[in-house]
């Protein structure tokens, strides 16, 4: 088999996330309206074609350039079979520009889309090819925008509790949110705290001392640098809250680095950013080694998303998913990957599970 056509495809879907445009935030300096995906296309002389996804948001620009005038050329005629090796030295030839970064994020797109047809050719579902799953449905945890205003997190909070997740994670980072959060959350549900680098050490165990009280599950991206790991092994140990990262870590040797430094419970590789299913599969033999718990970053819901859960309905003893907590107008697979009772029922097609609706494409394509 060979490829023969890698195309990117843009897409831009309306939300809303139960809050004002002014609460729905500005992520990365920009106001969101749509939720935006760079999905990848690549298609062989076989008539097979595979999905990929690359991250992303803001950042689509730079990761579609990459794509289709650096990736793209380098891979047309080339086996998609030999994932592995086609990888490496993509990786290789490509390291003087970047080993994280819009470089490794249009890697990872291309190796999702690579092990998409792999599954398809051997008429199997991705999870299959891994070793097989250990469930039909995945605990999906609802991942919500950052509110501010106690009110609307409460309100939110609410929102995901009735509709059956027992898992909520919030993106606030001050005390009265947090409280409210619990306050609408009851003492069952399982809450999660992702700050997004906010603080220096001493002012991350100050916030964590003031947190604790409202018993967060995890503790994510404490301390900025996202790299300061030694601090982040510092928090874990003097607060007792356990420690997230990993969402900012691209191919297995950062994800080594990270672990090393014994700075985090639970690892968090995200598909579209860290190279894709081939990474992946190394990060969690490696975090089996460390002992930490892998829940991976899935802020997406193409194949990024399917990536997630078919790596973890695979290779997780007690797989949990992100799930982006958005009201889209569409979605990439309609109804067939949509949280019921907060659980994610796993697509059994072939390759990465289903193929994005081309009615949904052909709406929301972006020139
Ligand atoms: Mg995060």
């Amino acid at each position: 088999m060979k490829t023969t056509k890698i195309e990117t495809v843009e897409v831009r879907i309306p939300y809303t996330a139960g809050g004002s445009a002014a609460e729905t935030g500005a992520w990365g300096g920009k106001e969101w309206s749509t939720a935006d995906a760079l999905l990848v296309k690549v298609s062989t002389d076989q008539g097979i074609t595979g999905w990929g996804e690359v991250f992303g948001y803001n950042v689509i620009p730079a990761t579609r350039v990459i794509v289709d005038e650096i990736v793209a050329p380098m891979c047309i005629g080339a086996d998609p079979g030999e994932i592995e090796s086609l990888m490496t030295d993509l990786q290789h030839k490509l390291h003087i520009f970047g080993r994280g970064g819009p470089i490794i994020y249009a890697l990872s797109g291309l190796d999702m889309a690579l092990w998409d047809i792999a599954g398809k050719k051997a008429g199997q579902p991705l999870h299959h090819l891994l070793g097989g799953k250990r469930c039909d449905e995945l605990d999906a945890y609802a991942s919500l925008i950052r509110y501010t205003d106690p009110d609307v997190v409460a309100a939110n909070v609410a929102r995901a509790r009735d509709l059956g997740f027992r898992h909520i994670k919030l993106h606030e980072i001050t005390v009265p949110a947090v409280a409210a959060a619990r306050e609408a959350a009851g003492p069952d549900v399982s809450i999660m705290l992702d700050v997004n680098c906010p603080w220096t050490l001493d002012e991350a165990v100050a916030m964590s001392k003031q947190l604790r009280p409202y018993n967060p599950a995890w503790l994510e991206e404490p301390v900025w640098p996202p790299e300061d790991h030694a601090s982040l092994a510092i928090i874990r140990k003097r607060t007792g809250i356990p420690v997230a990262a990993g969402e900012n870590a691209a191919t297995i040797e950062q994800f080594r680095t990270l672990m090393a430094a014994e700075a985090i419970d639970i690892v968090q590789p995200s598909p579209a950013k860290m190279g894709g299913v081939s990474e992946l599969r190394k990060v969690f033999a490696l975090a089996k080694e460390f002992d930490v718990r892998v829940v991976q970053h899935s802020f997406y819901e193409g194949p990024g998303l399917l990536t997630a859960m078919q790596t973890s309905a695979a290779l997780s003893l007690d797989p949990l998913v992100e799930w982006r907590f958005f009201d889209c107008e569409a979605r990439l697979y309609g109804s067939n990957v949509v949280p019921v009772d907060g659980k994610l029922r796993l697509p059994e097609g072939q390759g990465l599970g289903c193929d994005p609706d081309p009615g949904v494409i052909e709406r929301y394509r972006s020139a």
